[in-house]
């Protein structure tokens, strides 16, 4: 019973400052409109920017890719689990982002977080490199810094200076810079450029976490290199499938030998069963979606969206950080206080997920509103006006 009786105490000590964590449950397909524990609600929570996780084009290639391939790879990919599905997607994903990199090729993996993983620890497989790691990246990326051999130094928040003159005074023998593309909790955007200017005087790689710019960035939704123009061999692109996408997974593009050295050497590519091929088929119809008309309207309505809520919002007390993406936090700062509000909100039927320490800085407690194509303008307006009017409540009543 000891046992059990520490556990119970973290658990006490974290609800003591407002930090359980409660997973809600959907009894429908992602989507503004869902029903949630039984209730309908409108939500504003997932990453699903461009309403692909239940478009009928892509749940139908899964249903196809299921008849194709049945449901299981079977074994890993480098046993027998490697299908004609995985081979086609990589060299669709190659395709897509070649105008980016040199002498392209892609390697699909069963999450981003394994993703991210297996890049750090391939690349960084080595006490004499360091990765160069910023300090608002994805619990993905720091925990593949944790895991590579590689030593770790961070560096502050977007400030190129300051990771120059650690550059510049490092001795490592290789040098892996790593960022997110967009800030998962900020919605903000690396300096890319400034960054790969950098690492091509360096000699560093330049690793690019795009989870929430694939799809949704660039004109044609390649993501971060495209928006920004870039074009180098020494990034590394790390983009997700379960978020625009709409699926699942995830894939690293880069230069032949980056990938040929993850498939011989990357852990979490090797021991891990192949994700269900019929996942890589549902995706080729997703990447139809993202590559043709449909993705680039779906993309304009989207930053229609988006202006919209900057638009209506009128927050005084509450701080909105500066962000042009879909991921529009609403900083509350006291954890409690975040956890009101959005509980105020469910209770109007708005579903907005209250992001809380250690994922965001203590005393940055926070909404975090995430808008997709499938939402309508009437959507973004109600919760605008619904944020504003519980503001100047709870201002007024100080609670
Ligand atoms: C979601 C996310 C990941 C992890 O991707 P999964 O496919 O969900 O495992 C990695 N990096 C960032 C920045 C993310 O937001």
């Amino acid at each position: 019973m000891d046992l059990i009786a520490g556990l119970e105490r973290q658990l006490d000590a974290l609800a003591g400052q407002s930090l359980t964590r409660r997973r809600r449950t959907a009894d429908t397909p992602c989507a503004p409109r869902q029903v949630v524990d039984g209730r309908p609600m409108l939500a504003f929570c997932s990453n699903d920017y461009l309403g692909l996780a239940a478009h009928p084009r892509v749940v139908a290639a899964l249903r196809e890719g299921a008849e194709l391939y049945g449901a299981g790879s079977g074994a890993s990919h480098l046993v027998s689990g490697h299908s004609r599905a995985h081979a086609l997607l990589e060299e669709r994903l190659a395709a897509l982002e070649s105008p980016h990199l040199v002498d392209a090729k892609a390697l699909y993996f069963c999450t981003g977080y394994m993703a991210n993983l297996a890049v750090l620890t391939a690349l960084g497989n080595d006490p004499d490199a360091v990765i160069f790691s910023e300090a608002l990246n994805h619990a993905s990326l720091i925990d593949g810094a944790r895991l590579a051999r590689a030593g770790v130094t961070v560096y502050p928040h977007g400030d190129v200076a300051a990771l120059e003159a650690k550059l510049a005074a490092s001795k490592a023998t290789t040098k892996i810079v790593v960022t997110d593309s967009v800030f998962s909790m900020d919605g903000d955007l690396a300096p890319l450029p400034g960054l790969l200017a950098l690492c091509e005087r360096h000699g560093a790689w330049l690793v690019v976490d795009d989870a929430h710019g694939f799809g949704v960035l660039g004109e044609n939704g390649r993501g971060a290199l495209e928006h920004c123009k870039l074009r180098s061999p020494n990034l590394v692109y790390v983009g997700t499938l379960g978020k625009a996408a709409g699926v699942g997974g995830a894939f690293v593009a880069a230069h032949a030998a980056v990938i040929e050295l993850m498939i011989q050497r990357a852990r979490p590519y090797i021991y891990t069963t192949a994700a269900p091929p019929a996942l890589a088929h549902a995706l080729l119809a997703s990447l139809d979606i993202i590559e043709g008309e449909e993705g680039a309207a779906r993309r304009a309505h989207l930053a229609r969206l988006i202006a919209l809520l900057d638009r209506e919002l009128k927050l005084q007390r509450w701080q909105r950080p500066v962000s042009h993406t879909a991921i529009q936090p609403i900083v509350i700062g006291a954890n409690d206080e975040a956890l009101r509000v959005a509980s105020r909100l469910h209770e109007q039927g708005l579903w907005v997920p209250a992001i809380r320490p250690p994922t965001v800085a203590p005393g940055t407690a926070r909404l975090r509103v995430t808008l997709c194509a499938a939402h309508t303008e009437e959507d973004v307006a109600q919760l605008a006006a619904a944020l504003n009017k519980l503001e100047h409540e709870m201002e007024r009543t100080g609670t």
